[in-house]
């Protein structure tokens, strides 16, 4: 049944009624987060389908994530009974890799091409120094992985540049030798993606204005965080005739250092002749209280377009605050609150633990793994970044393309089957030498070879099921005929989770729909063909690979970093490891803009929350292997007392104790905390008393905690630093 069009607008408030049936001009909606930008997007979408302004063919919109996409097509599915599949809705990497699989011969492109993610990237740049011979001192791959992909997603290639120095000329050189040889080995990069579907159209002006002219609507949201190519790319296929909506928060702009840009939003303005942006000034995502902490926090910046915002949802409960004596005691408090709130009747699924690096979840996610509560990494776990998985992955890629040489050097002995490094080097320079593939040269060098002979009848085995059988068919053939799994299973030690991931692919290729996988391929392709099934695969799992999807319909926890959350939002939110020198970063501490970038990161990060808001920080962590002392974030600070509460962990902590003897600054003070502590015993130990260790030298006891067996001592040893130490394992070393 077709919603009325009455019915599609009900309920939205005036400005964003305004937005959503804006007509057919360019605009941009400045507002701040929960305000319903993405919202109004997605019915603005909706809304043009069903009174007929648009067809699905002639909508263009572009999403931050893959995640953000399917939610925008899963809402427009349950609205109109319309086929979003043949829309052109994705992230800009997505959108490009579709182009491009579309217009592969004009692309100077190997049908068959494939993705290389951040970790195949940066083996072919390793590779390619060691083929010029320059030593990791003299250029350190990743400086120029970063370099490359800094210039592609400036639109530079290698030859528009200019070099100011030898070091710059030598990088420069590199650029052009990395494209050339990803170019012969049929790959393409990220940020390549972009780069070249953008010079195509530019170049080809059939291409371009058979897209200008399809294209009668192009929306993107998080507008705030497009880079320069990015905002190129769509002004290119906007046209001078499309209406171009853009939605975004200059106050959410939190990938400058990936090179985005905030300008553009004025910019827009100026080039599209805006006078004025759309302005939604009511959140419909959290309570007051949240609210509150979210906009004191970013009146800091100085930076700003300015926005307010209200809302209508009542104060809320206080944002409550942790202070945990180290990470294991901060991850211990979480997991608890979380199972409270899930006894409570929350689901897991509405509940999220934030931080601001990768690295800060592993604590987290060792307390939760023996809570058993289920959970989720988004965009950390990786499972297609898995060995084992890139492995299994890899002989599928040969089977369609056996001139990639990222993916025969990454299995021609894994497993191990006689091929070492000399033979591996004999190929490499066969193929240097007549350069070609290494693949073509391993073909020529097995006649003289039985064991390369046996890898390439293996592979050539593969390439005709491939064309042959059903994608599970040649996933299995690629887990089980390569020996790939016997490999593991007799492998020492703990394989048992690389066996179970692999299970996982071969189920994730029975599940597998590539008419529904949202990639389009060239009409000569025909979708029953297995080579599409095979191709959609591989593309799923690279663009995914840095995106970890929850599992379908399974009610776990979600972790992400605060990047990862943007536009996301969950009832309860944990936002952990807020300390100064963690969040604020201690590389964004010297410079204004870098602290104003974190603070909108902070400001990102309170407004995932709707009802329920923990702020945690520990004293104490463990970090790169070393103790490291930190103060609460400064962030903290910039929140009004007034909605804040502060909790105690357990009942030794610092703040149970000082809250119970004065309500000043709850922040510490180690000698008040030595006062009340001294008297007691800790495993024979006492605050403040002097020890020997064998190892570390003289040292004074500055903090103690009881733990189930013994206590953990916390221990200056002066110039040895501050160490943790269990009395269990250590007591016979100290006296
Ligand atoms: P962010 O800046 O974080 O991306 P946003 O501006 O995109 O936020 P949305 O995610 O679109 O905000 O909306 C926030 C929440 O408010 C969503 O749950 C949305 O469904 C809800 N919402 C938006 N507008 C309305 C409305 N008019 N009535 C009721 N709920 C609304
Ligand atoms: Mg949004």
């Amino acid at each position: 049944e077709i919603l009325s069009s009455s019915g599609l607008l009900t309920g939205l408030n005036s400005e964003q009624l305004t937005a959503v049936t804006w007509p057919a001009q360019p605009a941009l909606v400045l507002a701040g987060a929960g305000s319903g930008k993405t919202r109004v997007l997605t019915t603005r979408i909706a809304w043009l389908l069903q009174t007929g302004q648009a067809s699905v063919h002639s909508i263009l919109a572009v999403t931050f994530t893959n995640k953000a996409a399917k939610e925008m097509q899963l809402r427009l599915s349950a609205l109109l009974p319309v086929s979003v599949r043949a829309m052109w809705l994705g992230t800009f990497h997505g959108l490009c890799h579709r182009f491009l699989r579309l217009h592969y011969q004009e692309a100077g492109l190997p049908k068959t091409f494939q993705i290389l993610d951040m970790g195949d990237q940066l083996s072919v740049i390793k590779r390619m120094l060691k083929q010029l011979n320059i030593s990791d001192e003299i250029i350190a791959p990743r400086s120029l992985q970063g370099f490359i992909n800094a210039q592609k997603e400036n639109g530079l290639r290698a030859s528009q540049l200019s070099a100011r120095d030898p070091h710059e000329r030598q990088m420069i050189e590199c650029y052009a030798a990395y494209d050339s040889l990803c170019q012969n080995e049929g790959v393409v990069d990220f940020a390549e993606l972009m780069l070249r579907s953008y010079q195509i159209l530019q170049n080809n002006d059939v291409l371009r204005s058979h897209y200008q002219n399809r294209f009668n609507h192009v929306l993107i949201d998080e507008f705030q965080d497009t880079n320069k190519l990015q905002y190129a790319w769509l002004k290119l296929l906007a046209g001078k005739q499309a209406a171009f909506f853009a939605v975004g928060d200059d106050d959410q702009s939190i990938y400058r250092f990936r090179g985005a840009e905030v300008a553009n939003m004025t910019r827009f303005l100026h080039e599209f002749n805006v006078s004025e942006p759309i302005r939604l000034e009511q959140n419909y995502r959290s309570v007051g209280n949240i609210l509150t902490a979210a906009n004191a926090v970013i009146a800091h910046n100085a930076s700003r377009l300015g926005k307010n915002l209200r809302t209508e949802a009542g104060t809320g409960e206080k944002i409550r605050v942790l202070q945990a004596i180290n990470d294991i005691e901060e991850a211990q408090f979480v997991v608890d609150e979380v199972k409270a709130l899930h006894r409570e009747g929350l689901d897991y699924i509405q509940m999220a633990i934030l931080y601001r690096s990768n690295a800060q979840s592993r604590v987290l996610e060792q307390a939760l793994f023996r809570a058993g509560i289920p959970y989720k990494i988004y965009g950390g776990l990786r499972f297609y970044e898995r060995q084992e998985i890139k492995n299994a992955l890899a002989y599928l890629r040969l089977a369609v393309n056996p001139d990639d040489d990222n993916a025969l050097l990454r299995i021609i002995n894994v497993p191990t089957r006689g091929i070492g490094a000399r033979s591996i080097e004999n190929i490499q320079a066969a193929a240097n030498e007549a350069n070609t593939s290494l693949w073509q040269a391993a073909t020529n060098l097995a006649a003289k070879n039985s064991k390369i002979a046996a890898f390439v009848r293996l592979i050539e085995n593969l390439q005709l099921q491939a064309t042959q059988i059903s994608l599970p068919e040649i996933m299995a053939a690629a887990i089980y005929d390569s020996g790939l799994m016997e490999y593991y299973r007799t492998q020492k030690g703990e394989q048992q989770e690389r066996i179970n991931n692999l299970e996982e692919l071969l189920n994730a290729a029975v599940a597998f729909k590539p008419q529904e996988s949202g990639f389009e391929f060239d009409s000569d392709y025909d979708p029953n063909d297995p080579l599409f099934a095979v191709l959609s695969f591989l593309s799923t799992a690279s663009l995914e690979a840095g995106e970890h999807q929850a599992g379908q319909g399974e009610d776990a926890l979600q972790l992400m970093t605060v990047h990862a959350a943007k536009g996301l939002e969950f009832d309860g939110v944990f936002l952990t490891g807020l300390e100064e020198g963690l969040f604020p970063s201690e590389y964004s501490m010297a410079e204004r803009d870098g602290l104003e970038e974190e603070r909108r990161l902070m400001y990102v990060a309170i407004t995932r929350a709707r009802k329920r808001l923990y702020l945690t920080m520990a004293e104490q962590r463990l970090l790169h292997g070393q103790t490291h002392f930190a103060l609460p974030s400064r962030f903290v600070d910039e929140i009004p007392e007034a909605v804040l509460q502060y909790l105690s962990a357990h009942k030794n902590s610092l703040i149970a104790r000082q809250q119970s003897t004065q309500r000043t600054n709850p922040f510490h003070s180690r000698s008040k905390l030595a006062e009340t502590q001294a008297s007691q015993d800790f495993d024979g130990f006492q605050l403040g008393q002097n020890v020997h260790h064998e190892r570390f030298g003289t040292g004074v006891i500055i903090d103690a905690t009881h733990k189930a067996e013994g206590a953990r001592l916390t221990i200056n040893f002066g110039k040895q630093g501050i160490k943790e130490l269990d009395t269990v394992f250590a007591k016979d070393k100290l006296t």
